[in-house]
């Protein structure tokens, strides 16, 4: 019966990249809150979104999270402050300890290691080539490690042609973690070319989890008729994988909040479709817009797998010993589709 009924949908091939959705980073963040909540009780003040992702932010507003832009917004308190995994300007600790607020930390500890290389450059005495978009909290977090003009943002081709070098006895470059690969290969290259003496960060900045999505949309997205990347328009990473999946010859390609941003009336019968997830996006998402397909469509599921992660950044010790709940696991990963 359901074979007959299936059999009259019209068929679509949805390719469903892995690795996908949230990295280790993320994952640490959203623990983060989840066990303060547990530990102190709401309210727990969490400076900018923890992570770019409406659907977990609503979801920790709900368990009592308060998210504010600024440490000014938060009154007097006892309760824990959190920093989003974004990274924040060493202004930022410095004023909540200043105004006796406990704060915990919950930036990913490869954007603290992108600081750690920057500050080593600036160490050394070399100026600082950041190389990102501006306004991105985390470029925004970077800058703000090294005292004002220590730091120089260089965003695109065009700005690493005309950037003026010269002007720095000794120079070295760090990226934001969250770029294209290979847009950022080009843009180094170029900086290399006018400045071969300057001197890269002792590792690489891009991190795995944006480097492994990236992969594994470029194998997939090869003759899309559509390819889907579900995350927000503030989410860099997720920005990129559109990007990229039109660079691989997806014939189109779009950013997707969930299921409610597609437009199934469009796709045709035959249909090659990509989906992936950015690291900010929850699981759930995905399974939602795969079961949206296969409402509509006889779907045939092939698992794009470029690498296997196993990453795993541990919270805080403070918080090791609070226990996680079904619950909470079914918030943070919702079900994996295979
Ligand atoms: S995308 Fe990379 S740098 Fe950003 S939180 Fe995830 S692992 Fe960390």
């Amino acid at each position: 019966m359901t074979n007959t009924l299936s059999q009259k949908k019209p068929g679509v091939t949805l390719r469903l990249c892995a690795p996908r959705g949230f990295c280790a980073g993320v994952d640490r963040a959203i623990q983060i809150v989840l066990l303060a909540l547990k530990k102190y009780g709401p309210p727990v003040y969490v400076r900018h979104e923890i992570v770019h992702n409406a659907h977990v932010v609503e979801g920790l507003r709900e368990r009592g999270a308060v998210f504010v832009e600024e440490l000014d917004e938060i009154p007097q308190t006892d309760q824990p402050v959190i920093f989003s995994a974004h990274g924040v300007p060493q202004s930022v600790p410095d004023n909540a300890v200043s105004r006796n607020l406990f704060y915990l930390d919950a930036t990913c500890p490869l954007v603290s290691k992108v600081h750690k290389q920057a500050m080593r450059h600036n160490r050394l005495g070399r100026h600082v080539l950041l190389i990102g978009h501006e306004g991105h909290p985390e470029v925004i977090g970077t800058m703000g490690q090294l005292p004002e003009g220590a730091v120089s943002l260089v965003e695109t081709v065009e700005q690493a042609h005309s950037f003026p070098l010269d002007q720095f006895q000794d120079i070295g470059f760090v990226t934001q973690t969250t770029l294209s690969v290979d847009d950022t290969a080009e843009i180094i290259a170029i900086l290399k070319d006018r400045r071969p003496d300057l001197v890269a960060p002792a590792a690489e900045s891009i991190c795995y989890a944006t480097t492994n999505r990236q992969e594994s949309v470029k194998a997939a997205a090869t003759e899309c008729d559509h390819f889907f990347v579900v995350g927000a328009s503030n989410s860099s990473n997720s920005k990129r994988l559109v990007e990229v999946a039109l660079q691989a010859g997806a014939k189109a390609s779009s950013l997707v909040r969930n299921h409610e941003d597609i437009d199934f009336e469009s796709i045709q019968a035959g249909a090659v479709i990509g989906l992936s997830a950015g690291a900010s996006a929850p699981e759930i998402l995905v399974n939602n817009i795969i079961d949206a397909f296969k409402e509509r469509f006889a779907v045939h599921l092939d698992l794009v797998e470029t690498a296997v992660e196993d990453e795993l950044f541990p919270v805080m010790r403070d918080l090791r010993k609070v226990e996680i709940t079904d619950h909470d696991m079914a918030f943070l990963y919702g079900q994996k589709a295979s």
